[in-house]
């Protein structure tokens, strides 16, 4: 260590003994319970320390969201218990993995370097995605039909090509197939990233005999997101070879991919003529009934696996399902956010919580900022702007201000101090008081309660 460095290091320590994030993470567990600790609180990461305040690393903005939203107060207090000076804590993303898994803190986790390099461990299929839960709706109707067609009638559409946009099912379809056709033939099943791999992989050991053996053994052969099949063209020209051999012993051939064969860039002619000679079939975006009857599903299914409802209202179902941008894969990853939370908090969720918690798993939804708030806010209440956050007391200019801090803190990731100087450079004290005080008239006075509501609804639903 440098001279330098060593002498920030003792101003740091001189200040006041340096804080004990393991210990404040032990006290946290024993308050908030397991459950909690292990959901949220056990990946915060202690990045920076200074005399004032801490930095803490999150996984995600997701996470970062929620944690300030329900535990920042409390992390907050228990910190200033092991260090009196820090008044304040900043959330810093470290890694953006949204994964759904995550929330699900009892989640298998996959070891996948404990899976072998082979050709045979990338054929793999998924015993899940198969045709009894398949959802059925006006855009995968045909698609569906095909794909069971091929399994009564081997050969009858070759190569049977499926497309569509990302989490539509292509892969859940081309799976199903694989499953049902596994129990009498011999079936591949494969992604188009990992046969190119593979396939340069053998040329490179000289194994090409050994590699094309292989797949002509097959005689049904799925191959999954063809789109990535591209670069030389000797490559290119042995997968056609290894393709046209499969044809010519009238294997079948099932194909996914996220456009149609003629879309498809930098792929030759001929390969492109021969995917398309088949049956192209597509699978479009799912509309309101495919996606409310999908989620119907979703509830049964977490009811015979967990033994219980998921403590969802009518209200919240259908708004998920009204979202004319998602695909079916955001779909089911929403509605396990929202069972989880609404597992975790012990409460029905209303649609305005979900909004919450879905603010950043709607692309288009835009950042709620302060600005925003006080804009709605003064709008809401008839005022001027300016008027709403002067310095005047009376109570027709307070309350509106007051609330605008209030949801400026629920809504937004912004600091006390920074809220407050946001508020014509009001002292973080004066919000603390302002949410107070709007967090207790919430539960004395019906008219405030649902003023906030419709505020908030407001400034959540543009
Ligand atoms: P794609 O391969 O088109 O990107 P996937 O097949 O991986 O999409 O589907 C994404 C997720 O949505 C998967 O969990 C899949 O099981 C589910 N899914 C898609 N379509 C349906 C459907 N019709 N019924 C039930 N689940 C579906
Ligand atoms: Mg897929």
């Amino acid at each position: 260590m440098d001279k330098k460095s060593l002498k920030i290091e003792n101003t740091a320590l001189s200040e006041e003994r340096l804080l004990n994030w393991e210990k404040v993470q032990e006290r946290l567990k024993d308050n908030m319970g397991q459950q909690i600790y292990s959901s949220w609180l056990k990946n915060i990461r202690l990045l920076k320390e200074y005399n004032h305040y801490v930095i803490l690393g999150v996984q995600t903005r997701f996470f970062r969201d929620w944690i300030t939203s329900r535990y920042a107060d409390k992390i907050l207090d228990e910190i200033k218990k092991h260090k009196l000076s820090i008044n304040r804590i900043e959330f810093q993303i470290q890694e953006d993995k949204s994964d759904n898994k995550a929330i699900f803190s009892n989640a298998p986790e996959g070891n996948i370097s404990d899976i072998k390099d082979s050709i045979l461990n990338y054929n793999r299929l998924n015993p899940n995605l198969n045709f009894d839960n398949f959802v059925l709706g006006e855009s995968n109707k045909l698609a569906y039909m095909s794909a069971k067609k091929i399994c009564t009638q081997l050969s009858r559409y070759n190569p049977l090509f499926i497309y569509g946009g990302v989490g539509l099912g292509k892969t859940h379809l081309i799976n199903s197939i694989g499953l049902k056709l596994r129990e009498e033939n011999n079936v591949m099943f494969i992604s188009a990233e990992r046969f190119m791999y593979q396939f340069i992989k053998s040329i490179k050991k000289n194994e090409m005999v050994k590699f094309k053996d292989f797949f002509r053994k097959a005689n049904v052969f799925i191959i999954d997101d063809i789109q990535f099949i591209r670069g030389k063209e000797g490559l290119q020209e042995e997968f056609f070879h290894t393709f046209n051999s499969l044809f010519d012993k009238s294997s079948q051939i099932v194909i996914s991919s996220d456009r149609a064969p003629n879309k498809l860039d930098r792929v030759q002619d001929r390969i492109k003529s021969r995917l398309s000679g088949g049956l192209v079939v597509d699978i479009g975006s799912p509309d309101y009934e495919l996606k409310l009857k999908i989620l119907k599903k979703k509830i049964t299914e977490f009811e015979s696996t967990f033994k219980e409802y998921p403590n969802l209202h009518e209200s919240v179902v259908d708004f998920l399902a009204k979202d004319p941008n998602s695909n079916i894969r955001e779909l089911i990853g929403v509605f396990n956010r929202i069972v989880a939370f609404s597992k975790m908090s012990k409460k029905q969720l209303n649609v305005n919580d979900c909004k919450i918690i879905l603010k950043d798993v709607y692309k288009n939804s835009k950042v709620i900022t302060i600005e925003k708030i006080q804009n709605v806010t003064s709008n809401f209440y008839s005022l001027n702007l300016q008027e709403m956050l002067s310095q005047r007391r009376s109570r027709p200019l307070a309350r509106p201000r007051q609330i605008a801090m209030y949801l400026a803190k629920k809504l937004t990731t912004r600091s006390l101090p920074e809220i407050g100087r946001k508020f014509a450079n009001r002292d973080h004290t004066t919000v603390i008081h302002a949410v107070k005080t709007i967090d207790k008239l919430c539960s004395t006075n019906e008219e405030i309660k649902k003023n906030v509501e419709d505020i908030k609804s407001i400034i959540l639903s543009d």
